[in-house]
């Protein structure tokens, strides 16, 4: 069986991948049992070095690496070379930090002398998506190879030449055979992999549907996992907001990635007195959007990375356009080209606020009291991420004690910082990636006591 990669805005096939047959799998799975016990033994300053080498092979081909991404699923170029730089940054910061995260400490009390240990466990199994195809992989795999585990990566199959890649730079860094994989497999070998003694984790980034069936077979191997589900993120304007920044804000958290992220503002929220404003601002900003080529420098939005994404989004237009919301601008779909469509007169049970919307849906609803704006916040099954837009510092404490998320930015665009836990609650999930909580995740927290 063959994978195919397509490219999303020409529609052209760029390149075939075969299969892995259970053998070859299975002499992966081996590869990477036999490379354990010896990167497992490595100093940090050993593994770190190594780091530090891939941080510099991805800064210097940032432009041929952004190619790759912007040719397999239609990320703009200069979006494509932003995640490459953040992939080397997410390297050199555990290469600097690890040691200390992971700093055996010594408790002595009257027992004796107790050690803690942080260890790690094995392989471990990263099934990951095609919207940020370099940035999820190394989010992931530099935590986990900092703290001695071996990686698996399991990517999406229409990012299977970034797959390759990253397997190819980690070997170009210096890493050894096994340490990091990329297995050219579908999903029923997941399966197998989870029930391989070798494999003690598994972090999937990605819908719930596949959260829930992956959470299940670690359940049944008990085996450890990390959630990173999605999200439908508020983005909250109150009326004494800096309006012109908000609306700014609001339209690139929502575009950005055609967006196509975990983190995108998903369900805008507007005080009354300024939503007229805030929508007729929002679509001056809409209207000039260039959309085309994500290879060319002048475009800011492209395309969608698989069809089916398309067909579903505009499923969840038309169902809202039924439901009563207004269309200001865009709507139409042509292939995986979606155009930027802003909708006005959106109410909390309408399918673009149940559901996850994955593109360029800006839905703005309008509320009238704090306490109304909470309540439509917190009525989502998700819960990853909000943004808060006040100049009243009470009203900003309001939201960032009471949201149910798992990250709060006041005046500001939610996002992801190698230096901060990064993760969600409720149907976004479980567990956190990045800094010190991210590499816990994935250790044996081991006690030694000598009496
Ligand atoms: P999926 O969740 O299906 O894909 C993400 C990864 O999970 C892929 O590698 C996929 O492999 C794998 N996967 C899917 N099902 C299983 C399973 N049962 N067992 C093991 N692995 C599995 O997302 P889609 O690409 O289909 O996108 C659908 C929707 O998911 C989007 O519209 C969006 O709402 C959400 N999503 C959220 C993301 C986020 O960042 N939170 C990222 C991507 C999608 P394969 O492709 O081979 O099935």
């Amino acid at each position: 069986m063959k994978f195919e990669s397509i490219n999303p805005f020409t529609g052209e096939k760029i390149a075939e991948y075969d299969k892995l047959d259970e053998v070859q799998l299975l002499e992966k799975l081996a590869d990477s049992e036999t490379a354990f016990p010896l990167w497992k033994r490595k100093s940090f300053s050993q593994k770190a070095e190594l780091f530090q080498n891939l941080a510099s092979i991805l800064e210097e081909r940032k432009e041929q690496l952004a190619e790759l991404i912007s040719l397999e699923m239609g990320k703009l170029r200069e979006e494509a070379e932003a995640e490459i730089l953040k992939c080397a940054l997410v390297c050199r910061f555990y290469a600097e930090n690890a040691a200390s995260f992971l700093q055996a400490k010594e408790v002595t009390n009257e027992l004796g002398f107790n050690y803690i240990h942080y260890d790690a466990i094995g392989g471990i199994l990263a099934i990951m998506p095609w919207n940020f195809p370099f940035w999820q992989v190394f989010r992931f795999s530099s935590p986990a190879l900092m703290a001695g585990n071996v990686v698996l990566l399991k990517h999406a199959p229409n990012v299977f030449g970034c797959a390759q890649m990253i397997e190819q730079l980690f070997e170009e860094a210096g890493f050894e055979k096994g340490v990091f994989q990329s297995l050219i497999v579908d999903v029923e070998e997941v399966e197998t992999i989870m029930e391989h003694d070798h494999v003690q984790g598994v972090a999937l980034t990605g819908s719930e549907k596949a959260g829930a069936s992956v959470a299940m077979l670690a359940g049944k191997n008990i085996k450890r996992s990390v959630l990173e589900l999605g999200g439908s993120d508020p983005f909250i304007v109150m009326a004494d907001a800096n309006i012109d920044t908000a609306v700014k804000v609001a339209v690139q958290s929502r575009m950005s990635n055609a967006g196509q992220a975990c983190i995108n503002a998903k369900r805008f929220l507007v005080a009354q007195e300024v939503y007229d404003e805030f929508v007729r601002k929002a679509k001056a900003i809409i209207e000039k959007l260039k959309v085309g080529n994500p290879l060319l420098a002048d475009t800011n939005f492209s395309c969608l990375a698989r069809i089916d994404l398309a067909e579903n989004l505009e499923r969840q237009l038309e169902e809202s356009l039924e439901e009563g919301a207004k269309l200001e601008i865009g709507g139409r779909r042509d292939g995986t080209s979606f155009e930027p469509t802003l909708l006005s007169n959106v109410k909390d049970n309408m399918t673009v606020f149940r559901e996850e919307t994955f593109g360029p849906l800006m839905c703005v609803a309008q509320f009238d009291t704090k306490e109304r704006a909470l309540q439509i916040a917190n009525a989502s099954e998700y819960g990853l991420g909000a943004s808060v837009w006040t100049s009243d510092k009470q009203t900003a404490m309001f939201f960032a004690q009471n949201i149910e998320t798992g990250n709060v930015f006041i005046n500001n665009l939610v996002k992801s910082d190698p230096r901060f836990p990064f993760g969600g609650v409720k149907r976004s999930g479980y567990g956190r990636e990045l800094a010190e909580e991210g590499i816990k995740e994935f250790v044996n927290i081991k006690r030694i006591f000598v009496p």
